[in-house]
């Protein structure tokens, strides 16, 4: 047999999607193998006919058309780090500092988010206070936040974020400012949404602090905040970047970085199964001959993955089946500037569910992010879907044209034809973390811990953010490498 280095053979890894978190994987898994004397061959199978997954750019008559995420925190520090690995530290653009709000829709008109309000959390009353967001009674059931005792952690079991809100800051809050901020990041019914799985830190202020009031105060005593007091209101907006070239710039360049002919587009996975006797994973095609593995990384959604695995273990894939998924449409619609009324002097706005409009949201990208559309016209992008409005993926094109126009036209006076629209659906593309999400998870990972070289990596289980998806893609890299590593030194 060839020997390569020390090796009988390279070790042979599959990579199952190409979507952010599949690519992060292979390159890291490259990056390691580069610096060490071991030699892994790694193929990455992606079904689609392009890289990059829900992360998608298009470039018309000067606009900048972002079909699926357009922009990334910078509070964590992986997206940046890998940005910077990738040498796209150049690329990197900035929210536009003069537009740093953004907006609620309160009986059909944008009110701005008060300044210092963090998802659930004033880190300046006074603003909260003058907003007319909340009402009075609304308001002063907020301030009760400061005299109410803490929950005790034995009562009651793990806690959704509507009734952590509710509990804490009162009903008007939730449905009012926290639903429709949430609603934004996980398009998620918050009732069913796990705060210990998506947003601990409040968990932690209350255990710590008692009070969330409190506990922003004493964040911007000691600095804390500071940031997000000159940037923020709702969404940490100052805190967010985007590429020159549009989001897809990123698995592209992911792509151009690993080895050539590792990404295979058009190449989809039909069946994953364990040949015993030679002690490989045996990585079955929809068209073409299986491909051998010494192991596998499943970087698809989870739902796909227990597809995958059906045949092979029907209990791993009833577990993974168990994390719900919902859906989502982004409408990306262009108008000249002065077919609108609005003077747009913010990020974009969100709609409570209380509202009883048709959209969930709207950002204003051309404000967001200046370039993105030619001088003397906007492009914004307008959300549907999620978990609480499924039904919106049902809609046909005309129909989700019609809602979108109509609901410009009323939320920011928007009038006549738009210039263009696009309309990218993404149906079952955004995990739920629901209460027992971190069960769930610690469940497929204790199962999934019987077989050597079978991983996961995706947006399903460790955070949904483009950051969260890099470092849990590189985690995973790491030990599959570690795993290998040991095998080789136990069979020596
Ligand atoms: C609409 C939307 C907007 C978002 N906006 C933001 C944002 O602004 N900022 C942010 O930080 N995060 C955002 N996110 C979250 C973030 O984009 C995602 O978490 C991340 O891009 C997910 O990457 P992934 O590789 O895990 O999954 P995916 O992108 O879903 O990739 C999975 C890949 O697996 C492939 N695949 C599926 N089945 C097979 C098969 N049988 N064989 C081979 N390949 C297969 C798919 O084609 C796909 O390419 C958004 C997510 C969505 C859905």
């Amino acid at each position: 047999m060839e020997r390569v280095g020390d090796q009988a053979r390279p070790d042979r890894v599959v990579v199952i999607g190409a979507g952010l978190s599949g690519l992060a994987a292979a390159h890291r898994i490259e990056e390691r193998s580069r610096s060490s004397r071991r030699v892994v061959e790694v193929q990455v199978l992606e079904a689609k006919d392009r890289v990059g997954g829900v992360i998608w750019t298009d470039h018309e008559d000067g606009f900048t058309i972002e079909g699926g995420p357009d922009s990334f925190i910078t509070n964590k520090p992986w997206g940046l780090d890998l940005c910077h690995r990738l040498g796209l530290d150049d690329q990197l653009i900035a929210t536009d500092a003069g537009h740093r709000r953004s907006f609620v829709v309160r009986g059909g008109k944008l009110a701005p988010v008060p300044e210092g309000f963090v998802l659930m959390t004033p880190h300046r009353l006074a603003p909260l206070l003058a907003s007319p967001i909340l009402s009075w009674r609304g308001k002063l059931r907020f301030l009760m936040d400061l005299v109410i005792p803490r929950r005790d952690p034995d009562d009651g079991g793990e806690e959704s974020l509507a009734s952590f809100v509710r509990r804490r800051l009162g009903r008007e809050a939730l449905d009012r400012l926290v639903q429709p901020l949430v609603a934004g990041i996980y398009t998620a019914d918050p009732n069913d949404l796990s705060l210990r799985a998506t947003l601990p830190q409040f968990l932690a202020m209350e255990s710590e602090h008692r009070s969330l009031i409190l506990a922003a105060w004493r964040e911007s005593r000691q600095g804390g905040a500071r940031e997000l007091l000159r940037n923020a209101s709702g969404a940490r907006y100052g805190m967010f970047v985007s590429l020159a070239d549009g989001m897809e710039a990123l698995p592209r360049a992911l792509a151009r970085a690993i080895e050539p002919g590792t990404v295979r587009t058009g190449a989809a996975v039909r069946r994953i199964s364990r040949d015993e006797a030679a002690g490989v994973w045996l990585i079955e095609m929809l068209d073409g001959p299986p491909i051998e593995a010494d192991a596998v990384v499943m970087a698809t959604e989870a739902h796909v993955a227990a597809r995958l695995l059906d045949a092979h273990d029907a209990a791993l894939a009833h577990q993974l089946r168990a994390i719900p998924y919902a859906g989502s449409v982004i409408v990306n619609i262009a108008y000249r500037r002065d077919q609108i009324n609005h003077p747009l002097d913010g990020f974009g706005a969100v709609v409570p569910a209380v509202e009883g409009r048709s959209i969930l949201a709207v950002s204003f990208l051309s404000v967001k992010f200046p370039g993105r559309a030619p001088a003397g016209s906007v492009l914004m992008r307008v959300f549907l879907g999620g978990a609480m409005n499924p039904s919106a993926l049902e809609l046909d094109d005309d129909a989700i044209e019609n809602v979108v126009e109509r609901e410009l036209g009323a939320l920011v006076g928007a009038s006549g034809p738009p210039l263009f629209s696009r309309i990218g659906r993404h149906p079952r593309s955004m995990p739920q973390y629901n209460l027992g999400h971190m069960e769930r998870v610690a469940a497929i990972r204790r199962h999934l811990s019987k077989y050597a070289g079978l991983h996961l990596a995706g947006v399903a289980y460790d955070g949904v953010g483009i950051p969260d998806c890099i470092h849990a893609a590189e985690s995973t890299a790491d030990s599959l490498l570690d795993a290998l590593a040991i095998a080789h030194a136990s069979a020596a």
